[in-house]
């Protein structure tokens, strides 16, 4: 749709040439900044004149820029062990997918978002993801991707603060993974995506919800624990309104699938 209050689009090259104030919004793929009015926004500032790499491979893992394209990280291929690069696919698959998202929308975006089903939560939060974050004034800072969304539509950032880029350490992408999503109408909105992941010999279990709650949640076992253990720490952890209620599915309905699917990805994993 047309935005009619922006007065003006920035291009900058790099993040210093930025002066940032009030009626500002970084536009990544645009594909939510346009499917809105944007009623306080008078200045767009494209992100993509930066020209980062979109996707780089360290010793350390695999740095995603911010405005890494979805469809970049659909059609990445990784190192031989990195055994969970075919999660990727699995979560770019659970969008709610359209031509425009697919092509134009960026990781960044999505997690920028932090929708429940925001599926590149889902996928970086599940292996280990750490954000950049640039701020206005100061030295960047690094979150964990579980810790930077932390209520529907909310997240760590301050104003005028940039995500710059998402961290996969190599030690995740080497573990073995399992998946599972349900969305209450078929290609709906995701009610429940939950992954788990672990090591080759069995250690380091670690249960990623999303979807199915306002924010990612993560429990880690020392060993793939055993069903009753699984649905305990699952149940001290999230209180039965702890799930997100909304018209993709009521609170109980997620509550219940979450410790299907989680105990479904347990059998597997174990
Ligand atoms: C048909 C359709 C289906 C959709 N399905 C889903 C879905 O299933 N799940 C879901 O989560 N969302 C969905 N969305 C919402 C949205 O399009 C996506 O979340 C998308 O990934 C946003 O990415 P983008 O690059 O287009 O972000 P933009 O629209 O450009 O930006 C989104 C927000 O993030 C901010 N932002 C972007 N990049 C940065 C950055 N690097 N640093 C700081 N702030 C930044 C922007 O200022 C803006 O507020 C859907 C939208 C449409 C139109």
């Amino acid at each position: 749709m047309n935005l009619n209050t922006i007065a003006q689009v920035k291009r900058p090259k790099s993040f210093d040439e930025i002066e940032w104030r009030d009626g500002h919004a970084f536009l990544a793929g645009g594909t939510w900044l346009f499917s809105e009015p944007q009623v306080t926004t008078d200045t767009l500032v494209d992100l993509e004149q930066f020209g980062w790499p979109a996707l780089t491979v360290t010793p350390a893992g695999l740095e995603i820029a911010a405005t890494a394209k979805i469809v970049e990280l659909h059609d990445f291929k990784g190192p031989a062990d990195w055994k969970a690069v075919p999660l990727f696919d699995k979560c770019v698959d659970a969008f709610l997918m359209s031509f425009k998202i697919w092509n134009a929308a960026t990781v960044g975006g999505n997690i920028c978002m932090s929708l429940p089903a925001g599926a590149m939560i889902s996928l970086t939060a599940a292996l280990e993801g750490v954000c950049t974050l640039w701020p206005r004034e100061g030295k960047p800072r690094e979150v964990s991707v579980v810790d930077f969304v932390t209520a529907n539509h909310q997240n760590v950032l301050r104003k005028g603060e940039l995500l710059r880029s998402i961290r996969l350490p190599a030690a995740a992408l080497t573990k073995r993974f399992a998946m599972r999503q349900t969305s209450l109408t078929h290609l709906g909105r995701s009610a429940a995506l939950i992954i788990a992941t672990v090591k080759d010999d069995g250690s380091d279990f670690l249960l990623t919800i999303t979807a199915a709650t306002p924010r990612p949640v993560q429990l880690r076992f020392d060993r793939v624990p055993a069903s009753e253990a699984l649905r305990r720490a699952i149940d001290e952890r999230l209180p039965p309104d702890g799930y997100f209620d909304d018209v993709h599915g009521s609170a109980a309905y997620k509550r219940h699938i979450t410790h299907y699917l989680a105990d479904q990805i347990r059998a597997e994993l174990a």
